[in-house]
């Protein structure tokens, strides 16, 4: 085929996680999605945007998505300036990229994190550069001076839950030439997070997404917040009708529940610290979490065998293709029930 660019034709796309057709009976833990649906009154929202004959659809959304600035910009303490709308972070994680890094000019993230940072970088004709981590999670052989473009921080990390501190971040934020994008995606599952260096730094721009707190995966919502000419620049380049009047409607309604959304982390975060309680108590070695997941490692190191039998009892968790990370599996925090099942299992199989 001589007519594709020849990297794009050489790449491997991005993998996402299972989705089985007959989600209904899994116990699905394996794409950190929330086991609780959203607020209700995103469900009544989405139903008045759609009305009785759908009518409204008729009609482009929304361009500017100014109303949903204004709701975030309420929420995180920025003026709406400081703000852009995504069709899911996934969107704006790809045209922070698209912005700053032109052909042949570097890309950075942190492995393990997550590696969709890598295939948006290739399709972009970046060049990417990862950098491991060491034992006490900071980041290896990271330069006093880092000359990319961009440089990726999952944190929380995933698929490890756990967070870097702020005063480690602030240090990336001084030493990166370029910008360092934030990657918040489990940040309301988190003790604390980094919307202040935002303010502080010119250079750092905070992504969030509302798929796992939300519960809103389904519809396709994430957001940025950097300074205003970052958002300019962001605006120019994506799509100019990014998202669609059932997601506007969805997203204000989700940002506005604050009480329903609370309550939603709270039962996750309480599960989480159960089920960390009970997997150590069975000779896991599990990796203190701050997000809606765990990173465990059983006794025998063997993720593959653990991974094999969940699946047998339609349990799916996820079993990362890294050899670095095949001794352990990324368990997501289902409902109290889902996870006392998952036990049960895991003690059963040994
Ligand atoms: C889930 C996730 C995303 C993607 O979020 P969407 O808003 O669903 O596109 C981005 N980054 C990390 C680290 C994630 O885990």
């Amino acid at each position: 085929m001589g007519y594709l660019r020849p990297d794009i034709a050489a790449m491997n796309g991005y993998v996402p996680g299972f989705q089985p057709p007959d989600v209904a009976s899994w116990i699905k833990l394996n794409t950190n999605e929330n086991p609780y649906p959203p607020s209700p009154k995103v469900v009544e929202a989405i139903l008045a945007e759609l009305g009785s004959d759908g009518a409204s659809l008729r009609t482009y959304p929304s361009a500017s998505s100014q109303i949903l600035r204004e709701a975030a910009g309420v929420l995180y303490g920025f003026d709406p300036s400081w703000i852009i709308m995504a069709n899911g972070s996934d969107e704006v994680l790809n045209n922070l990229i698209r912005a700053c890094a032109g052909e042949g000019q570097d890309v950075g993230y942190v492995h393990p994190s997550y590696s969709y940072y890598s295939t948006l970088a290739e399709i972009q004709g970046a060049a990417v550069c990862s950098y491991g981590l060491t034992d006490a999670f900071t980041i290896e052989a990271f330069p006093e001076q880092y000359h990319g473009k961009v440089f990726f921080l999952t944190t929380p990390n995933s698929p490890l839950g756990f967070a870097f501190p702020l005063e480690y971040i602030e240090e990336l934020a001084q030493n990166c030439g370029g910008l360092l994008v934030i990657d918040e995606a489990y940040a309301d599952f988190a003790d604390y997070n980094a919307l202040e260096l935002v303010k502080k730094y010119d250079n750092v721009v905070v992504t969030r997404t509302l798929s796992k707190s939300y519960a809103l995966a389904g519809m396709r919502l994430g957001l940025a917040i950097a300074r205003p000419e970052i958002i300019a620049a962001l605006d120019k380049i994506r799509d100019h009708y990014n998202l669609d009047r059932l997601a506007q409607a969805a997203c204000v309604a989700a940002l506005q529940d604050q009480a329903y959304f609370r309550e939603s982390c709270r039962k996750i975060i309480e599960t989480r610290e159960w089920f960390t309680r009970e997997l150590t108590s069975i000779g896991y070695d599990v990796i203190p979490s701050q997000t809606n997941f765990v990173f465990a490692t059983p006794p025998d190191k063997n993720g593959k065998r653990v991974y094999t039998a969940l699946y047998e009892h339609k349990i799916l968790v996820r079993l990362l293709s890294d050899p670095l990370l095949a001794h352990g599996l990324r368990i997501s925090i289902g409902t109290r029930e889902e996870m006392e099942t998952t036990l049960a299992i895991l003690k059963k199989i040994g």
